[in-house]
């Protein structure tokens, strides 16, 4: 693992294979930005059960290949994609021989964007960046969407991707014997996705919590309803487990999951007390991020606040009753959105690109 991360940052927890003990390894990605995303590995005796591939071919056969020494032994047998998002399941190809489960409702998604469009999308962003610059658009908004784009997928290589749907699906829960010890998966989503769904491994008291739990960066909620995502992490606080690996950001425990819970409480009501005050949700995504009150919350200081306005809409779009599921020109406009956001708040204030002096990286696994 490098002693940057994907885009270039100090990381702030250790990258790579981590023994959690009991048989179960995450694979973690720092900082937990976009595509940052972790994975896992679930032994059993003779096989194994790998939790979520990731956003390319390339980060995938890298996570494999550190995975090797234990999987010789325990070859995987299950693959389970926790939700439909690619960096969590374009990878499968390379795991073809595994048998692939997920949830119908993420199967169904799976679908809907494809490497394609997502190739198409970073090419978008340079077309913007471009144009950006033409006296005849507005004042750099493209220009800023564009630079945000590039930046977001720079690290990222969707060529050669050919999208590996589930051979099995599920609803609701399944109990999978692996070499001999229960792995459940208990589906709870429509939340961040439509069927996010966690691997719960009672004998390790560990749970991969996938997208429900992000921790040091700011959540992303394409599909919601918002109240179904506290619902997951409530189900989450039930189970009996010490250990969340959540699927941006560093391990945790059941308080990763409270602080996530307390940020959507938080947004849920500042989002509808300004829906029903008729203001727009960028306006609103923008007054909610300036306002003391969220100053002084712990989430704050999470990366990428921006992604507020990806959030804000998604609940104000169930708020007028629109269908949960959004569609790729909306998605640009969400996009757009997002990184006018992100500009003003590096003009408001340039975030530190880097920690400051005497804060050491945490040593590279
Ligand atoms: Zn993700």
């Amino acid at each position: 693992m490098s002693e940057r991360t994907l885009f270039g940052d100090l990381p702030r927890f250790a990258g790579g294979l981590q023994d959690l003990g009991g048989g179960v390894h995450a694979w973690m990605q720092p900082n937990g930005s976009w595509g940052e995303s972790n994975a896992g590995l679930v032994l059993g005796d003779g096989e194994s059960l790998l939790v979520d591939t990731l956003w390319d071919l390339l980060l995938t056969r890298r996570m494999l290949d550190s995975m090797r020494d234990a999987t010789d032994e325990a070859p995987i047998r299950y693959l389970v994609n926790t939700h439909s998002d690619g960096d969590h399941c374009w990878g499968n190809e390379l795991v073809s021989e595994a048998r692939i489960i997920s949830s119908r409702a993420s199967a169904e998604a799976m679908g809907e964007l494809t490497p394609a469009d997502m190739a198409r999308f970073a090419r978008l962003g340079s077309v913007m960046l471009r144009l950006g610059g033409a006296p005849f658009v507005g004042p750099g908004r493209l220009r800023a969407a564009g630079r945000y784009l590039r930046r977001m997928q720079s690290p990222f290589d969707y060529s050669e991707i050919t999208p590996t749907p589930p051979s099995q699906t599920f609803a609701g829960s399944l109990t999978l014997d692996v070499g001999g010890r229960d792995v459940r998966l208990i589906e709870v989503g429509p939340a961040h996705t439509a069927g996010d769904l966690f691997v719960h491994v009672p004998d390790a008291r560990t749970v991969f919590a996938g997208d429900i739990v992000f921790l040091g960066s700011t959540p992303v909620m394409w599909a919601g309803p918002v109240e179904g995502w506290i619902a997951a992490l409530d189900r989450l606080l039930e189970l009996d487990v010490d250990t969340v690996v959540p699927g941006h950001g560093p391990v945790t425990d059941k308080d990763g999951a409270r602080a996530i819970r307390d940020y959507w409480s938080y947004l849920n009501s500042e989002a509808r007390r300004r829906f029903d005050q008729g203001m727009p949700a960028l306006a609103a995504a923008r007054a909610i991020l300036r306002s003391p009150d969220f100053a002084a919350m712990d989430f704050a200081g999470w990366d990428c606040p921006e992604r507020i306005a990806v959030n804000v809409n998604t609940i104000y779009r169930w708020l007028r009753g629109e269908a949960p599921g959004i569609g790729p020109l909306e998605r640009v406009k969400v996009f757009v959105a997002v990184a006018q956001l992100a500009e003003e708040l590096a003009g408001a204030a340039p975030p530190a690109l880097h920690p400051p002096a005497g804060i050491r990286p945490l040593a590279p696994v």
